[in-house]
């Protein structure tokens, strides 16, 4: 794909939206879009961050000179055509519940407790609602034990994540942190973990304990020993280790990976290799499709056309990425039948 990044960018969202607008003449009904499933969408509040309109899909992962001013999220700031502008201030919720309903988009929100039941009290039947052990973002603060459980025995949350270790420079099989994977198998709660990327400069403009090491997908192994029945979601596929990925993957069929984040964070040729590497070596009944979405509603529509418009997958395995094999993950009762 020689296009450039931006000229890409419209060409794909002229595309997806082109075809939903199609869709929405001839039905005046939205639902009959086929379903979606983004198994990876983060309930943010009206504050955070802030900033970062972007050109997905580059690759300006620049130098920066620690005498100089270190850029806080290394993203574009220089606009670009389009580019996926943050919401205005206190719309984001509402912006991506609306873009949902429009792509007829089910999704896994995570965050904690009180911001994730905004959400699922805005749109009870398109959230579903996850939350986990980190408390704040201060390394190392975990929410109490007893309360996790409450959120999944009583309070109706169904994954626990996002499992954010890697920004603390923790092995996700720490043994620190084992009381809450045993919680997730004892209640046969799926867990998804960040391992892989983690951002351009993470490690040494703002999150000084992230390790990159840390995001190896293999480090999960002895993990899922210690909890032969725990259901896992690898979240950004443990981008861009994609040997040690298909390694844990084939070793343990109790895995999943989504692609959130790794979809437009990188250079689309790179977006499109690591999927097909993964589909190619077998595993196209474990990819699941995720956004990360923090901040740009346009992200869902944008991300779901680099799946559509993958021309090395068929039409089957496009609808398993972004619903049937998430639906089996989640053991949803309307999973379609392959
Ligand atoms: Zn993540």
């Amino acid at each position: 794909m020689s296009l450039h990044p931006c000229r890409h960018l419209r060409f794909v969202i002229t595309l997806f939206l082109g075809s939903s607008l199609i869709s929405f003449a001839q039905n005046a009904d939205v639902a009959k879009l086929p379903p979606v499933l983004d198994v990876h969408v983060h309930a943010m509040d009206a504050n955070f961050p802030g900033i970062a309109p972007m050109c997905p899909n580059t690759s300006k992962f620049t130098a920066s000179d620690p005498k100089g001013k270190e850029e806080p999220f290394g993203w574009v700031k220089e606009p670009c055509t389009p580019a996926l502008y943050p919401s205005a201030p206190g719309e984001y919720m509402k912006d991506v519940l609306a873009e949902m309903e429009r792509l007829n988009v089910t999704a896994v929100v995570f965050g904690d407790p009180r911001s994730v039941q905004k959400w699922k009290d805005a749109a009870p039947s398109r959230v579903i609602p996850g939350t986990a052990f980190s408390n704040g973002m201060t390394p190392g603060q975990r929410v109490p034990i007893e309360e996790l459980r409450k959120s999944f025995t009583t309070d109706g949350f169904k994954v626990m994540g996002e499992i954010g270790l890697q920004y603390e420079g923790l092995s996700p099989s720490d043994m620190s942190v084992d009381q809450y994977f045993a919680l997730a198998e004892e209640l046969d709660i799926p867990v998804a973990i960040h391992m892989g990327t983690g951002g351009s400069g993470r490690a040494n403009v703002i999150m000084p304990k992230f390790r990159g090491s840390k995001g190896d997908p293999l480090l999960l192994e002895e993990l899922l020993a210690r909890h032969p029945k725990l259901r896992v979601q690898v979240m950004h596929a443990g981008y861009p280790m994609i040997d040690n990925m298909l390694t844990l993957l084939q070793a343990n069929s109790h895995v999943y990976v989504d692609v959130a984040g790794l979809i437009w964070s990188y250079p689309i040729k790179e977006v499109n290799r690591y999927i097909e590497r993964l589909v190619d070596a077998g595993f196209e009944d474990r990819v699941m499709f995720g956004t990360d979405q923090l901040i740009w509603p346009k992200l869902m529509s944008y991300s779901i056309s680099i799946i559509q418009n993958a021309d090395y997958l068929t039409p089957q395995q496009k609808r398993d990425i972004l619903y049937n094999n998430a639906a089996r993950f989640l053991r949803l009762d309307t999973a379609q039948p392959k």
